[in-house]
């Protein structure tokens, strides 16, 4: 049987990373599952981060998730880059099995699993993502001035996105499938009174189009029709919606109706004694890398108060 954990924390995002500082500098000892084959998160796939506070000059995406687990490591914190691909987390002790099969126990478990943002599933895609190709407008809006620029979508979401950059861009053209937009009407009218913005109803992307490296271009495609014509932009902004990823807690951890774990705010707790959950796996609205970390750190104290408390 192995150790019983004071803390095992799965997610090697801000939130993961930074829950895993918080307690290894509290003598916990914590344990971390960082996934197989995407350590370090979201951030990974993304080149300038230049929001997160304490880098003037910018800093590399994949290189401030380094160093934030170097920080971790530093302080006595165990990561494993492997998957957690069972739990059962209602007893006192928590259960939760690698893809090895091995069983690791802990009194508290960290949920920092992020969420992943929906992709058009297309060639090229991924490999612009961080250059040209964006899922966030609040964090790269600003690589954006005097540009033109697409946004795919018909939600809040996209129109929220929509409207943010035609503070930076010469032109934003939005792209739904359907001939009506899902937006709340509010949402909708401020788009429609903007004169930076236009629509391209009942279209598609079809194709992604790289130059040098960098987006350069995209083809749409009219979906009544299956006319195609090429818009010259430097900027698709993909706002089609984000899956929480807590497959693996369902029926354990509550949820709220579109998948995200449920905490009692402002704490991290879950509906499950001694097991938190931070970052955007929990997160519909903020979804920035300093937020993540934030609650990561307040799970981290939460996990802290609780293991007190029990003795
Ligand atoms: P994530 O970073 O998503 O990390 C979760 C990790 O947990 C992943 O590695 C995942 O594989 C792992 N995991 C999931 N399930 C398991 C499991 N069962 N076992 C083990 N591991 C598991 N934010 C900013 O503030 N500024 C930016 O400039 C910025 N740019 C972005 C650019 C891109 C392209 C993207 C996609 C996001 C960007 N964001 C940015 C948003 C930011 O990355 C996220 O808000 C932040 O990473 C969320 O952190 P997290 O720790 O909650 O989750």
């Amino acid at each position: 049987m192995s150790e019983i954990r004071d803390v095992v924390i799965i997610g090697s995002g801000p939130a993961g990373y930074t829950a895993a500082l918080y307690t290894a500098r509290a003598q916990l000892r914590p344990l971390l599952f960082g996934s197989s084959i995407f350590v370090g998160g979201s951030l990974t796939t993304t080149t300038e981060v230049e929001n997160f506070p304490g880098f003037p000059d910018g800093v590399n995406g994949p290189v401030l998730m380094e160093n934030m687990r170097a920080q971790a490591e530093k302080f006595g914190a165990e990561m494993i880059d492997d998957d957690i691909v069972s739990v059962d987390l209602t007893g006192d002790i928590k259960l939760l099995t690698d893809s090895a099969g091995t069983i690791h126990r802990a009194k508290t478990v960290i949920i920092a699993t992020g969420s992943g943002y929906r992709k058009l599933g297309l060639p090229n895609e991924e490999k612009l993502s961080g250059r040209g190709v964006s899922w966030c407008a609040t964090c790269d809006g600003f690589f954006f001035k005097d540009r033109d620029i697409v946004v795919v979508g018909g939600g809040d979401t996209a129109m929220e996105e929509a409207t943010f950059l035609t503070r930076f861009a010469k032109s934003v053209t939005v792209v739904h499938r359907r001939s009506t937009l899902r937006a709340s009407k509010v949402m909708q009218d401020r788009a429609f009174s903007d004169d930076k913005i236009s629509f391209a109803f009942d279209s598609e992307i079809a194709e992604i189009k790289g130059t040098g490296g960098m987006l350069g271009g995209v083809v749409l495609r009219d979906v009544l029709t299956g006319a195609t014509r090429d818009l010259d932009v430097t900027g698709l902004f993909i706002a089609i919606g984000h899956d929480p990823r807590t497959e693996l807690f369902t029926g354990q951890v509550e949820l709220d109706g579109e998948g995200y774990i449920q905490v009692d705010s402002p704490s991290t707790r879950t509906n499950l004694p001694g097991v938190f959950a931070a970052g955007d796996v929990v997160d519909h609205t903020y979804r920035q890398a300093i937020t993540a970390a934030g609650t990561g750190a307040a799970a981290a104290l939460d996990a802290e108060r609780y293991l007190a408390a029990r003795g």
